[in-house]
């Protein structure tokens, strides 16, 4: 193997710079050349595509959002489309690809391994929802980036004696909800994997004011509903002045923390070293800090489970 590729695809995630840096950095460590495949799948049908060298990479660990952009790219939902992308490959003599993304774009890669053509996954999305690896590149910088918008919430839910209901992204994952609601001492937390009562939820706040409470902080997935929405059936349920915040894109940009380059800075080597062994079809990730790597389709059949145990300590926590 002499050349491969790399793209990022779908939402973009804090981190995905220092994945790319680290693919780049470390294939050139061994003699691979690499190319830049700019805008995702789009980018990739339409050819988009340009060689990366060393000082390409050079300073991007520390900043959001990605260097070769992303896109959403609904043609590369048809087989044409996946045909056409091999092709523009085949006519760069890129021999392998590694794709940095979520859950969508490892389907994507999925796709391109059924048609024969080497592909290994590295997950990059803030919503810590991909199976086959304990976290994901950006979670940890925007789980950092809501705790510090909730604090600062808190200062005024606290001087009003408010309570505040606030949105955070995850339409089929919790985990940022749950994380930042354990870690702000959220007093309820709703999160797309549980059922929610809203009957308890109005009681439990009911029994927090009775007994002196300043202020409630209500942590809410986007995918349960709208805050909006929940934000008012609380106001009109038990008179409390309530509020609702949605973070929105905020969550999705600036610097990585320290955790996330790291963790793209292993992963996306580790990526590398899996061509180099002569794999394809893996996704890699870490477990119990250990890195690992899974089939792309056996990972995705597993499904995303939030953390039971912590999910049960945030109620015992917030009695
Ligand atoms: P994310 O990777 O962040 O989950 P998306 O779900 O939007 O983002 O997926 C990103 C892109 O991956 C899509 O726009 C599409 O090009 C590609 N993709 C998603 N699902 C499939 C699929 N089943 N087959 C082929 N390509 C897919």
């Amino acid at each position: 193997m002499k050349r491969i590729g790399v793209l990022t695809s779908g939402g973009d995630s804090p981190g995905m710079n220092a994945a790319i840096r680290a693919v780049v950095r470390k294939a050139i460590y061994h003699d691979l050349e690499v190319y830049g495949i700019y805008y995702g799948y789009a980018g990739l049908i339409n050819g988009d595509i340009k060689k990366l060298e060393l000082g390409s990479v050079g300073d991007i660990i520390h900043r959001g959002g990605t260097m070769l952009y992303t896109a959403r790219c609904e043609e590369f939902k048809t087989i044409e489309g996946q045909k056409k992308g091999i092709e523009q490959l085949k006519k760069f003599g890129i021999e392998a690809l590694v794709v940095i993304g979520g859950d969508g774009s490892f389907r994507g890669a999925e796709k391109l391994v059924e048609h024969g053509y080497p592909t290994i996954g590295v997950p990059g999305t803030i919503d810590n929802d991909i199976p086959g690896s304990d976290f994901t590149i950006g979670f940890d910088t925007a789980l950092n980036t809501v705790i510090d918008a909730v604090d600062k919430i808190r200062d005024t839910a606290t001087s009003h004696e408010r309570t505040y209901v606030i949105e955070v992204m995850g339409r089929h994952a919790g985990d940022l909800a749950l994380w930042s609601g354990l870690a702000d001492g959220a007093e309820t937390i709703m999160i797309p994997e549980v059922e929610d009562n809203m009957d308890d939820i109005i009681k439990r706040l009911k029994r927090g004011h009775d007994r002196g409470k300043k202020h409630s902080i209500i942590m809410v997935a986007e995918g349960v509903g709208s805050g909006v929405d929940i934000g008012k059936e609380i106001q009109s349920k038990t008179d409390l002045e309530t509020r609702v915040t949605v973070l929105g894109h905020i969550q999705r940009g600036g610097s990585p923390t320290a955790q996330d380059r790291v963790l793209a800075s292993r992963l996306g080597a580790k990526a590398v070293e899996l061509l180099l062994e002569g794999q394809e079809g893996k996704m890699v990730g870490i477990e119990n800090n250990k890195l690992v790597s899974h089939n792309i389709d056996e990972a995705l059949a597993r499904g995303h489970k939030i953390d039971e145990e912590m999910y049960r300590l945030s109620k015992e926590l917030s009695i």
